[in-house]
């Protein structure tokens, strides 16, 4: 059965009612027939029927045995964080997420977990920054915001070979693109809040991890800390994944074509899109995913702050905002946005240049997209307040 099909049908229609759409169950707690009787719920933060469905949904989708839904992408980073404890280390991407990077270094170091960071596109790196005190191993692929691929079944094995979990953060790709735990991941996280919600209208986290056991310890710490997705939103997601491979096959084909639009523009740097044959790691992302996601990166030729800032503030259909898997096209300036909290060297090190702009590519028609870019490109080249920049054009 093709995924598409997969998809719509993971969702189940209501055995008591028939209804088609899943039920929102509003409710914080269920009646007992006598102590500790129950229809299979009792309290609704430790189990919710909405809930309870996208967590199967999920579980299903990313061919893992146990899904766990929470409040926000971080809440569910957070919860695999508490699988560890004082004295364990965390290898991860350098170029992570900003906001794991907060919760790694200022709320867990405190409690004695340590993140070593390396450049996980090179398994080697990986190999060789492992100690016998990681315990668990946490890539993005595509990364975010400069798109580096990382080769999940290289890492599995290396994570295997050190008896260490392997936990990869599957917002950009979604799982209608690749699926980490048929490659040999522990656990998947997602930011729901992007493709999978795909309408810039709610905050969700979802885990799923392939082994039952480890997945009993994520529930218990979903309960015993409380993080939970609300019904309405759980509904929401659902809702989402309904149309996600439509959306995100449409998402790819209109990145497509805005990254190559980039490339061969005068005013761009460095295009960072995994579709493009000119990308470092372009045959992993053929090999593991069976598409490239809706979000290009690039620089600018004059790699300032002030120059990015122009570009971002002129555009008319790309709106400004964080976020992205939405229907309607964003763009960010990720040393100003996004990737505020990470050191300005370290940033620049992990190759989030000062110019660097994120486009979450939407779903308009992408002659429409392409023009509003060429407009605000016009509107930097036309800018006095930038010295040099026609001469830029110009080259
Ligand atoms: C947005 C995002 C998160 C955080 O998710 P929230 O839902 O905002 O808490 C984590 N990882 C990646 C890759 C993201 O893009």
């Amino acid at each position: 059965m093709s995924t598409a099909t997969q998809i719509i049908h993971s969702i189940p229609a209501d055995p008591l009612t028939g209804a088609i759409a899943v039920p929102i169950y509003q409710t914080s707690t269920f009646i007992q027939d006598a102590p500790g009787v129950n229809k299979g719920y009792d309290y609704a933060r430790s189990n919710n029927p909405t809930r309870a469905t996208l967590e199967t949904i999920i579980a299903q989708l990313e061919e893992g045995s146990t899904g766990i839904a929470f409040g926000s992408g971080l809440a569910a980073i957070d919860a695999v964080v508490k699988l560890l404890k004082s004295g364990d280390e965390i290898l991860a991407v350098d170029d992570i997420y900003g906001g794991a990077f907060r919760l790694f270094t200022h709320i867990y170091e405190k409690f004695g977990i340590s993140v070593n960071y390396t450049d996980t596109t090179n398994v080697e790196n990986v190999f060789n920054a492992v100690t016998p005190n990681t315990k668990l191993i946490w890539i993005e692929t595509p990364t975010n915001p400069t798109l580096k691929i990382s080769d999940i079944a290289a890492i599995a094995k290396v994570a295997k070979a050190h008896g260490c979990l392997l936990c990869v953060d599957n917002t950009f790709a979604s799982p209608a693109l690749q699926k980490p735990l048929t490659l040999g991941a522990d656990i998947v996280v997602h930011s729901a809040t992007k493709y999978l919600g795909g309408h810039s209208d709610l905050i969700a986290g979802l885990i799923v991890s392939k082994d039952k056991a480890i997945g009993e310890k994520l529930k218990f710490i979903q309960n015993a800390t409380g993080a939970i997705l609300a019904p309405f939103d759980s509904w929401l997601v659902i809702r989402g994944i309904e149309t996600l491979t439509l959306r995100v096959k449409q998402h790819g084909i209109n990145a497509q074509a805005v990254a190559e639009f980039l490339e061969q523009h005068p005013a761009v740097d460095k295009v960072y899109y995994p579709g493009l044959p000119s990308h470092v790691n372009h045959d992993i992302a053929k090999r593991q995913a069976k598409g490239f996601g809706g979000v290009v990166s690039f620089t600018l030729k004059n790699d300032s702050e002030a120059a990015a800032i122009s570009f971002v503030t002129n555009t008319k259909l790309f709106k400004l905002a964080e976020s992205l898997g939405g229907v309607k096209s964003l763009l960010c300036h990720p040393a100003n946005m996004t990737h505020k909290s990470i050191p300005a060297e370290k940033r620049r090190n992990a190759g989030v240049a000062d110019s660097l702009i994120r486009l979450s590519v939407g779903l308009e028609e992408v002659e429409d997209l392409i023009n509003d870019l060429e407009q605000s490109f016009e509107a930097l080249k036309n800018n006095a307040l930038i010295e040099n920049q026609a001469a830029i054009f110009n080259n």
